[in-house]
């Protein structure tokens, strides 16, 4: 079976060998499969999947977790790139919490795909990321930071997500999120979403303590230093057991067709 799904997914880099199309998105941006491995993660085994594209240097790539080529209704994660949290562990941010549970999430069900795009900092890349955390820490506020860290371009994001959806040739995804509007945006593309998975993180001994500061004060987290922190990912963090936006909506809503 994962012998079958990781040749079916090694053929594409032939098929994208000389693939060129009017690419996705205002910029144009067009990928190709090039690179299909075997990877065994703490949270199970993967196929990842390099993809090279016509835009710039940066090199995305998709975690496939079971047969997906041709598949209807794939349950599919977008995680943009944060190297301080991935990586570093970074307590500023929830990423590395949500990465890792939209792999666990990904691993438990037949199949499913956690696109990592290489967006760091919302785009703005790794040093303009750390000199927004220098400003916060010299006291800027929430809003002050999010306008050092400047806006996502949302709009590249999906276009990219979009073909490499195509590319791995799923017929429809059931996405993994907190956020519905990454439904409609990434409809927009053609991406033919079937539905939507709340992500929600089980509480930890790490989480533990957003659960604490966020059940004390509404609205924004604050660690125990007093620091604000910025949301890196687009969607709005979810553990369970705590209160916000995903609970106005627990179950799994199907929109659409
Ligand atoms: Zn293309
Ligand atoms: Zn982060």
């Amino acid at each position: 079976m994962a012998d079958e799904a990781r040749r079916a997914l090694a053929e594409l880099v032939e098929r994208d060998k000389n693939h060129a199309c009017d690419g996705f998105g205002p910029a144009g941006v067009c990928v190709r499969v090039v690179g299909v491995a075997d990877l065994p993660t703490r949270v199970g085994r993967f196929q990842i999947v390099a993809f090279w594209n016509n835009r710039d240097a940066k090199e995305h790539v998709a975690m496939v977790h079971g047969d997906v080529i041709g598949a209807e209704e794939v349950p599919t994660r977008l995680h943009s790139e944060c190297l301080t949290g991935d990586v570093m562990g970074s307590l500023r941010c929830d990423c590395r919490d949500q990465l890792l549970e939209g792999l666990r999430r990904i691993q438990s069900m037949e199949r499913g795909i956690l696109l990592y795009l290489r967006q760091e900092g919302r785009g703005i890349g790794l040093i303009n990321k750390i000199r927004a955390y220098g400003l916060q820490d010299q006291g800027l506020d929430t809003v002050e930071a999010n306008l050092a860290l400047g806006f996502r371009d949302d709009e590249r994001d999906y276009a990219v997500a979009a073909h490499m959806l195509q590319s791995l040739a799923v017929k429809s995804v059931r996405l993994i999120t907190n956020n519905p509007n990454k439904i409609s945006q990434l409809g927009q593309y053609g991406v033919e979403v079937a539905g939507r998975i709340p992500h929600v993180i089980p509480p930890n001994e790490y989480n533990k303590f957003y659960l604490e500061t966020k059940a004390k004060r509404s609205g924004h987290y604050i660690d125990t230093e007093g620091k604000p922190h910025l949301a890196e990912q687009s969607d709005p963090v979810m553990v369970d057991g705590m209160a916000g936006p995903a609970d106005e909506d627990p179950a799994e809503t199907d929109v659409g067709r």
